[in-house]
């Protein structure tokens, strides 16, 4: 047992992969902002969801057999109707049935649609000689195909943090360009310092993702969270 339930129902179930919803959970109690997002587990209940946060709405496949999500069809962006919601939930399902059959789902997670920013990334993996290393990069293409990124060995110090923002090639685009705000860059130092501290303190955790974090020129929001486990001894 360990002081986190969430870890401990996916443990009992024999997973090492929690969902986005039980990873925007555990970070949430760091301080760091998630977007709000519930799960649905019918129809009626995406579009009850939707109308309580106020549309436009994400939905999304809820699934810890399915790690990427968009690739599968799992994702739908922009929902600005019940009916449209309504759509977008048989989409989903008839995406994944067909592409993955095999796959446990939990039901179709439902989240607010966060309003444009710059994307970024915090990871953390492990090294087997130093343990804990996070990351920090810029998304999307800057990250999967430029490998804009920087690393650091935990426990961060605020230097490091500072530093690991401002290493990346594509710094410049957090400090405004072409008449865009600056990001702020000051919370994303403290995001990475809360990161570092919460991987410290839960050891049981391999592997975290927050891609892609929606940074603003006050605060940011990570849209999509991804925690695995270690493996059970
Ligand atoms: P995955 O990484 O599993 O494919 P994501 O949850 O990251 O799925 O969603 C894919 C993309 O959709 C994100 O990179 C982001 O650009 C966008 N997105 C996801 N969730 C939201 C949201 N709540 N609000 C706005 N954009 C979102
Ligand atoms: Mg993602």
């Amino acid at each position: 047992m360990t002081k986190q339930p969430i870890i401990d129902k996916a443990r009992s179930e024999g997973r090492t992969i929690l969902t986005e919803i039980e990873s925007k959970q555990l970070i949430k109690q760091t301080g760091i902002s998630v977007i709000d997002t519930r799960l649905a587990t019918s129809r009626e209940e995406a579009i009850s969801i939707s109308k309580q946060f106020g549309f436009p709405v994400v939905l999304k496949i809820a699934s810890p057999d399915i790690v990427h999500k968009s690739d599968a069809g799992g994702v739908k962006l922009g929902l600005r109707t019940p009916s449209q919601v309504d759509k977008a939930y048989d989409d989903i399902l008839g995406a994944i049935t067909q592409k993955h059959p095999q796959a446990i789902i939990q039901g179709i997670s439902v989240q607010k649609m966060a309003r444009p920013g710059v994307e970024v990334i915090i990871g953390m993996s492990k090294d087997a000689q130093f343990g804990p290393v996070l990351m920090f990069g810029l998304g999307g293409i800057l990250v999967e195909v430029l490998k804009d990124v920087s690393f650091r060995i935990t426990p961060l110090t605020k230097r490091d943090a500072g530093e690991m923002i401002r290493e990346i090639k594509a710094y410049p685009l957090l400090e405004g360009y072409r008449g865009q705000e600056p990001v702020d860059v000051s919370n994303l130092e403290e995001w990475l310092l809360k990161v570092s501290d919460f991987v410290d303190q839960n050891p049981e955790i391999k592997e975290l993702d927050l891609n892609p974090i929606f940074a603003y020129s006050h605060g940011a929001v990570a849209v999509d969270a991804r925690i695995i486990l270690e493996a059970a001894h």
